[in-house]
């Protein structure tokens, strides 16, 4: 038995599986997402929902997540790459979907008792199936955020709306502000996500053109020229393939307006900088 292996009544009267509230993954890859057959004798036995279960005390979602999936499927984590958690809030208790993306269609088996199967679900086929009625209420919410978020940073406009001297070594503010990005473990308030984990790309110009990724994850883009076309060039990209998310970090309003015409959504550089 875990700590979080307990059934609870919740704020709405329902009893759920979990002391500390579940969790689990709905990776996504190539047209599909990874659902599990649940076996007969669990909860909802015979129906389709995602990998997933109790939460230990203390432990974060997403962990939680990619712990019962690896319990119970053979779907090797360090292929996932987490894009956002959505929750299912009942009041003391709550269901966190931890939603994810995956290389491309690898071959996963179940693994414990308490899968029958597991399979990759073509999107438009996923409501045709028996699903466990929760998931099955999550799905409409779920669907249209499947794709991993991208985030795109006007780093020129961010960096000149906080006064650490950027002025003097702009190069060497952009590398701070890369590195601080970089290390920001999940941003709040990147809607529908209540937390989201979007690629993080940096349009940089100037003087600030070359500071390269240095050794994180982010993206960094040097404009050839104006820093502006470039940003609604990048935002073009990401929007292009349809059901993926795009925010535009800027306070620059003829900006705004450009990239909201490429399908951006838009906020200002106060968000980002209290979430450093
Ligand atoms: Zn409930």
């Amino acid at each position: 038995m875990r700590s979080g292996d307990r059934l609870v009544r919740c704020g709405q009267g329902h009893t759920h599986w979990g002391r500390y509230g579940a969790a689990g993954l709905l990776p996504y890859a190539d047209g599909h997402v990874l659902l599990q057959h649940r076996a007969k004798l669990t909860i909802g036995g015979g129906t389709w929902g995602i990998f997933g279960g109790a939460r230990d005390r203390d432990e974060p979602s997403v962990d939680a997540a990619l712990r019962e999936t690896a319990e119970e499927s053979t779907l090797d984590t360090a292929e996932v790459t987490v894009h956002g958690v959505m929750r299912e809030d009942h009041g003391g208790w709550s269901y966190d979907t931890v939603l994810a993306t995956v290389p491309s269609l690898l071959v996963v088996e179940p693994a414990s008792w308490e899968s029958k199967d597991a399979a990759w679900v073509p999107v438009d086929a996923v409501a045709d199936h028996d699903l466990f009625p929760p998931f099955a209420a999550a799905w409409p919410r779920l669907r249209p955020v499947l794709r991993r978020p991208v985030l795109v940073v006007d780093v020129a406009n961010v960096m000149g709306s906080r006064a650490d001297g950027w002025w003097r070594d702009r190069a060497g503010a952009a590398a701070r502000l890369r590195d601080e990005i970089a290390a920001i473990d999940g941003l709040t308030g990147m809607a529908p996500f209540d937390v989201a984990y979007p690629e993080r790309v940096l349009v940089v110009e100037g003087r600030a053109r070359d500071i390269g990724a240095g050794d994180t994850s982010v993206r960094v883009v040097a404009a050839p020229g104006d820093g502006d076309d470039q940003i609604v060039a990048t935002v073009a990209e990401a929007t292009r393939e349809p059901g993926v998310p795009c925010l535009v970090v800027t306070a620059d309003r003829a900006l705004k307006a450009r990239v909201r015409a490429e399908g951006a959504e838009v906020t200002g550089p106060r968000w980002l900088l209290n979430q450093l």
